[in-house]
């Protein structure tokens, strides 16, 4: 196959993914760098969405086998933001002019977990409208599986955008690292769920699972092509000691795993080309440097994290997920000047839609119903 022709296709099938995910020469990598960010800004430009990041509770009854906050870790402190905790989160978003925020936590099906939610997200709303934001922040949650009835009182509350990821779209693999309760087919159903209701959606992958292959993630690419996903949240897979699955993770390589992340993100910015693409924390833990590189292959969003330094260190899904005070003036002054050298710079007081869902919704012939 020849790497430069495969470039300029419009759409890649699955063997030319697996040739992209494939490639190790810095020539080649070069070059798809380049072309992930040439479509970046053919479809989107070159600003950076930013979203604050609220990890408002890691209580969780789910027990993934890979996550530090799983059910069955009893070394997590377990904790819930105050609302007022949660506001105070809310008014330094709002002062640093960033336009959304992101509400995410463990799962908890509970009506007084979903009541929570629900006067939280109205509160935001309510607090954060203002003559240069008149619909207040963007608000998007990030609080697992829930019934068809809570996703459509979380969206009537004023929540316009909600994450959940497929983890992987092998359902073999999602069985082998979930418990028995939690179904491949649920989470697929929750996100028509959202998907019906009118929310963006966004989904995403752990990259570089033991035991996950090249195919699994081209056949997850084309998962969210066909699931007409907005918004992507990908990151490497990380172990995390107190899981089963980080015990048995001994042999992980930060530098493939990282470079493995970035293909992901390029390959993805390719075939699915307006939707809004996360360079996430994981990228961080694995190099300084990482969420940069991040948006250098293509991706456009960044959510600087607006929990409160106590929290954070509770809130570990994987060993080694820093714990940086983004809320500190220099060091996001830092974040900007990074921006900036490389040709970037944050869209504030924006909402930072996908383009994607919104040339979805002009060339609906229903108008989808904004809180
Ligand atoms: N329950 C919430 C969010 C909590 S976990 C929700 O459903 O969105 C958020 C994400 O962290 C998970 O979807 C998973 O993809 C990621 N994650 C968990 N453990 C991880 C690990 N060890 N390495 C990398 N990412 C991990």
């Amino acid at each position: 196959m020849d790497l430069s022709e495969i470039l300029k296709k419009e759409n890649l099938s699955r063997e030319e993914i697996c040739f992209i995910l494939n490639l190790t020469e810095q020539e080649d990598i070069d070059k798809l760098q380049a072309a992930a960010l040439q479509t970046l800004y053919n479809n989107i430009g070159n600003y950076i969405y930013i979203r604050g990041l609220i990890e408002f509770s890691n209580y969780c009854t789910c027990d993934c086998i890979y996550c530090g906050i799983r059910k069955s870790n009893q070394k997590n402190e377990r904790f819930l933001l105050t609302k007022d905790e949660i506001l105070s989160c809310v008014e330094w978003i709002i002062e640093k002019k960033f336009a959304s925020v992101v509400l995410q936590s463990g799962e908890r099906r509970d009506t007084d977990f979903v009541e929570y939610v629900v006067d939280i997200v109205k509160t935001i709303k309510k607090i954060s409208r203002n003559d240069a934001m008149p619909d207040g922040l963007g608000i998007t949650l990030a609080v697992g599986e829930q019934s068809f009835e809570t996703y459509q009182k979380f969206y009537e509350a004023g929540a316009h955008r909600y994450l959940l990821r497929i983890e992987t779209s092998n359902s073999h693999l999602y069985k082998s690292l979930h418990s028995s309760q939690q179904a491949f087919e649920d989470r697929i159903k929750c996100l028509k769920y959202l998907q019906d209701i009118g929310f963006q959606i966004g989904s995403g992958v752990m990259i570089g699972l033991p035991s996950q292959t090249i195919e699994d993630l081209a056949n997850d690419i084309l998962f969210f092509k066909n699931m007409d996903i907005d918004m992507l949240g990908m990151g490497p897979f990380i172990p995390h000691f107190d899981t089963p699955l980080g015990v048995i993770s001994n042999n992980f390589d930060a530098k493939n795993q990282l470079l493995l992340g970035l293909k992901m993100i390029a390959v993805a910015r390719l075939v699915l080309k307006d939707v809004n693409i996360a360079s996430t924390t994981a990228l961080e833990t694995l190099h300084s440097d990482g969420r940069i590189m991040g948006l250098q292959f293509g991706a456009n969003v960044v959510m600087p994290q607006a929990t409160p330094n106590k929290y954070k260190k509770n809130y570990l899904l994987y060993n080694k997920k820093p714990v940086i005070d983004e809320q500190d003036d220099a060091v996001f002054e830092k974040m900007q000047r990074d921006f900036s050298n490389i040709g970037r710079s944050i869209a504030f007081e924006t909402w930072g839609d996908p383009i994607h869902f919104q040339r979805k919704k002009a060339s609906s012939p229903i108008a989808t119903p904004f809180a």
